[in-house]
């Protein structure tokens, strides 16, 4: 078989990218490891549910071009994603808005919290934050970040958040109303029939083969079942490290772990993401996944979200992008760009390393695209 590209993943970097160059009129085959299409926004219908199976996803972007084109590919609900952290007996809103801070301290405006989160960090003196630790502290006060992100925080990525960079926090909006959104994004939704029939829409005219993993495929340039395979360039979205033999040394990534279960009453939490920040908790969250479709069905399921470290074997799911690894990927990027000489290019959350939203994702398989079609 002859194609003029080859893409490695099914995610939604490889199907947006896909989409686009047979659009362009070119040929396209899509290598995927796993037996079913999507990356990590796969979901499946269970009980008439559509299940997040890699953990839950909110589609949200202020980019008006991603917007529209993935509405060509789905039609998305009005969900609005608004957790709440569960710290013990207690119970709060999210993010971090008016909402938690009335519950926190039993005050009712914007200046009362202000005044009580400079009380609580006035000796610390924090100028420029050069950690989570100092970045959140600096923003919400020592009470919200010992309730709802210390342990939290300590649980998703197992390093202590005098460890991690400040930016993973600035992911949360910090706002003086009351407002419960999680997002500060304009657009918002879940495709009302899930993510995997949008994937399948965008590599609608792709020869997709499944349970075919590139480093088995790399050796003879031959599927699993010998069928030889040509192609005149290669997008590749799996891990980058990996792709170059690990020759600088391995990246490190998180792991996660889902516990799934399927419950015979209608609604278990009310919600469909509940947070649980306490580090004695072992789980980050529980999600409920028929509420991100308002679901009606008689039966729920449940998913506990165990993160780990990654080692051989376990699904990367989030690049670490803390110095040392942006250091070592640097050096990989640097081969990376050796390797476009040979029409191979990187992108996606695992093959650019980056802790990539969809949106940020969809963007940049289209900016590739629109480099090299
Ligand atoms: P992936 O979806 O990881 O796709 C890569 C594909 O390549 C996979 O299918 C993999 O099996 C395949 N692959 C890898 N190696 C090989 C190989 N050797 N051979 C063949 N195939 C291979 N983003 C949001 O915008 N909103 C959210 O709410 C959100 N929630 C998230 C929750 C979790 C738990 C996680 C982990 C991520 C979340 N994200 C969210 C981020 C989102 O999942 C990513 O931005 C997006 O899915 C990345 O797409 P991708 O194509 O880069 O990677
Ligand atoms: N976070 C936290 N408490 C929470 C939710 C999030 O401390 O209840 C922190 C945590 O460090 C997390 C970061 O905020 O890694 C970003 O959260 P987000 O929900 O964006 O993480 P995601 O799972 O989407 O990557």
């Amino acid at each position: 078989m002859k194609y003029n590209d080859l893409i490695v993943g099914s995610g939604l970097f490889g199907a947006v990218y896909a989409r686009e160059a047979l659009d362009s009129g070119r040929t396209v085959a899509v290598l995927e490891k796993r037996d079913h299409i999507g990356g990590n926004v796969y979901t499946k219908k269970v009980s008439d549910i559509d299940v997040h199976v890699y953990g839950a996803h909110i589609f949200h972007t202020s980019d008006r071009e991603v917007w529209e084109y993935v509405n060509r590919f789905a039609e998305f609900n009005n969900y609005i994603n608004s957790p709440v952290a569960i710290y013990g007996d207690e119970l709060y809103n999210l993010p971090f808005n008016m909402n938690t801070f009335s519950r926190m301290w039993g005050i009712r405006t914007p200046a009362e919290a202000k005044a009580k989160i400079a009380e609580q960090i006035k000796d610390l003196d924090i100028k420029s934050p050069k950690n989570l630790e100092e970045q959140a502290l600096s923003l919400v006060g020592r009470d919200v970040y010992e309730k709802l992100i210390k342990g939290y925080t300590q649980k998703q990525w197992g390093r202590p958040c005098t460890e991690l960079p400040a930016f993973i926090i600035k992911r949360l909006p910090l706002r003086f109303i009351y407002d419960n959104n999680y997002f500060s994004d304009r657009y918002q939704g879940i495709p009302v029939d899930g993510y995997t029939a949008m994937v399948e829409k965008l590599l609608k005219g792709a020869d997709v083969y499944t349970g075919q993993d590139f480093f088995d495929f790399r050796k003879k340039n031959a599927l699993s079942d010998g069928t030889q395979i040509e192609y005149d360039r290669l997008i590749f979205t799996g891990p980058i490290d990996k792709y170059f033999d690990y020759c600088y040394g391995p990246l490190e990534y998180r792991s996660v772990r889902f516990e799934t279960e399927e419950l015979p009453v209608d609604n278990f939490q009310g919600n469909a993401v509940v947070n649980y920040t306490s580090a004695d908790v072992p789980y980050t969250r529980i999600i409920e996944h028929k509420h991100f479709n308002f679901g009606k069905q008689p039966v729920t399921i449940i998913s506990r979200e165990y993160s780990s470290e990654w080692k051989p074997g376990a699904e990367p799911y989030y690049p670490v992008n803390d110095q040392k690894n942006n250091a070592l990927y640097q050096k990989y990027a640097g081969r990376a760009k050796e390797e476009e000489k040979k029409g191979v290019y990187f992108g996606g959350r695992l093959g650019g390393y980056k802790y990539y939203n969809m949106d940020q994702v969809i963007a940049e398989a289209l900016s590739l695209s629109g480099q090299i079609l």
